[in-house]
């Protein structure tokens, strides 16, 4: 397996590139983490069962979306496939660092990167996942649909399969348009997971973001994952706003869009992120 994946990254970067050291990278939440080198050049390697290929090319090509934005830096994908009953996906290897100061210049060029927008709407050019769920992104003209059919009702739809109870979920859903009244986002490129976890600073001090769910949606579905798990430093929020300020209302649509994330916990992890997200519709139905 190991040197069919080097054949494949020579292939890619038309660079001779034989494996000589494997460490295991922990952190992840789904996949297993290596960093492969031959003494010069290192890669950043994540395997899954070979099922989960269609994960890899959709995380290899939103970080190609992204790395095209020329905006935020995220690793580089070299390639992806799968050989022995395993999938995998290589990308350029970051040496990670500490936040330091960069957690400003991480806001403004996360902004930059929403100034990005798609002409064919809300959506992507495939389905992706988020965490290991399916996430479906056909392109939709309206935002508000986009995000009533293919996010919220979406998730309501596998949280009843898995037994979950959110007794208000149609209620919520047909309340949206007063939800999102007088909101006309643009579809901004967004990562579209973006918890402490995907945000990090290389030992330059150039802020990263990985690990994404990308698709066209409101930029506010990221600034409000970023104060979903505890909030990113001060510095991030001025310098975001100061680049491309937040609309008015955003409070309340920051609750709505991380419900998609907590109804999502629940699918993932089940527990007591049915209750959270129960409290959550409570409040935006008062
Ligand atoms: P998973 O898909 O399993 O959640 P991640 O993509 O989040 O895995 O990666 C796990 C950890 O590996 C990250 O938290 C980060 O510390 C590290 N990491 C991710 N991408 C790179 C990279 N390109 N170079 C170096 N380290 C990385």
């Amino acid at each position: 397996m190991w040197t069919a994946i080097a054949q494949h990254i020579s292939a890619k970067t038309g660079t001779a590139f034989v494996i000589r050291d494997r460490q295991a990278v922990g952190g992840g939440c789904i996949n297993q983490a290596y960093q492969i080198s031959d003494g010069h050049q290192a890669y950043f390697l994540k395997l899954n069962q070979a099922s989960q290929v269609a994960m890899f090319e959709a995380e290899a090509l939103g970080l190609r979306d992204m790395c095209d934005s020329q905006t935020i830096r995220v690793p580089k994908p070299v390639c992806w496939g799968t050989v022995d009953g395993s999938a995998y996906i290589a990308m350029e290897w970051l040496d990670l660092g500490r936040g330091g100061d960069a957690w400003g210049r991480m806001g403004e060029q996360l902004a930059a990167m929403h100034r990005v927008t798609s002409d064919r709407g809300f959506g992507w050019v495939q389905p992706n996942t988020i965490g290991a769920t399916p996430q479906p992104n056909p392109w939709t003209a309206s935002w508000l649909e986009f995000y009533r059919e293919h996010r919220l009702r979406h998730q309501f739809r596998l949280a009843g399969r898995r037994g979950g109870h959110f007794p208000r979920q149609h209620e919520l859903l047909m309340a949206l348009p007063d939800l999102l009244a007088g909101h006309d986002p643009a579809p901004s490129l967004v990562h579209g997971d973006l918890w402490s976890g995907n945000a990090a600073v290389t030992t330059v001090g150039e802020p990263v973001i990985l690990d994404p769910a990308t698709y066209y949606g409101d930029r506010e579905v990221d600034i409000a994952m970023t104060e979903l798990f505890g909030r990113f430093p001060e510095a991030f929020y001025q310098a975001y706003n100061a680049a491309y300020p937040l609309d008015t209302g955003y409070a309340t649509r920051k609750v709505l869009y991380n419900l998609y994330h907590v109804i999502n916990h629940f699918n993932l992890f089940g527990g007591s992120y049915e209750s959270q997200a129960n409290r959550m519709i409570d409040q935006l139905l008062r």
